[in-house]
């Protein structure tokens, strides 16, 4: 369904988009509609505003970002002025390494050259509700996980949570600003509140099992990073690709110090 935007309650649409399979979101409400990430480019961004503007009888007002990542977030600057919402620390990521992302993204992708950073100015740490007019959209941070600033965005009155990369269907975790330890956590956090649609960052919708199992699979290599004799045993036995494996090997060490937690 790559390319489609697919309605999954009344005014709450996704786009798996090609490319990444990235997921970007829509919320109409009766004044104010929302969008969940920006895809990765301005041109790409720019796209997706007509679309939205196509299918949402009310003005784009509000853009959240789920996380620093380009797929996410290099879209940004086609939907101003609309307030970009973003946990703090995705600002300043974006602002500390957001011209370096943007220089290793180019050399695979020059079209990304044209992106101007434009990180969120309406910042949250811990919970924030935005009204789109008769709708009250979530945003909440669920600790860290798959960075240390991931957004939640709930709507409540439509039983639908997008969680950005906290989850991705259809491949692996993405590791590399991992919290592995803690990232189970998070995800209990989420099941506690995501009781209807689920839509993971990248793929298709996804059930509550499939959240439970991809907690399962995390708790499972943060075990074998604590208990195994050799990287050949984690290697072995992780749920996860080898390469997959190594990174969140290193980001577990690199966030606990090596001393577990
Ligand atoms: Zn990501």
């Amino acid at each position: 369904m790559a390319d489609t935007w697919i309605s999954v309650a009344e005014g709450v649409y996704y786009r798996t988009c090609s490319g990444f399979s990235t997921n970007v979101g829509l919320v109409v409400g009766a004044e104010a509609a929302l969008v969940v990430d920006t895809r990765s480019s301005a041109r790409e961004g720019r796209e997706m505003l007509a679309e939205v503007q196509a299918l949402a009888p009310v003005p784009v007002r509000h853009v959240v970002n789920t996380h620093f990542h380009f797929d996410h977030c290099f879209g940004n600057e086609a939907f101003l002025p609309a307030a970009i919402w973003g946990h703090r620390l995705c600002a300043s990521r974006m602002l500390q390494e957001g011209e370096a992302e943007k220089a290793m993204v180019v050399k695979a992708l020059p079209d990304r050259a044209e992106v101007t950073i434009t990180p969120p100015t309406r910042l949250v740490d811990t919970r924030a509700e935005i009204d789109l007019g008769g709708r009250t959209v979530v945003l909440w941070h669920p600790g860290v996980g798959h960075t240390d600033h991931d957004l939640v965005v709930d709507i409540p009155d439509a039983d639908v949570t997008f969680t950005g990369d906290l989850l991705e269907e259809g491949m692996a975790p993405a590791f590399g600003d991992s919290w592995p330890a803690q990232w189970p956590s998070a995800l209990d956090r989420l099941l506690r509140s995501a009781l209807g649609t689920i839509i993971p960052g990248h793929g298709k919708q996804v059930s509550r099992s499939f959240v439970e199992a991809a907690r399962d699979d995390l708790s499972t290599v943060v075990d074998l990073f604590r208990t195994a004799d050799d990287r050949a045993e984690i290697i072995a036995r992780s749920p996860f690709p080898r390469d997959h494996t190594l990174v969140a090997l290193h980001r577990f060490l690199a966030t606990t110090e090596g001393k577990g937690s």
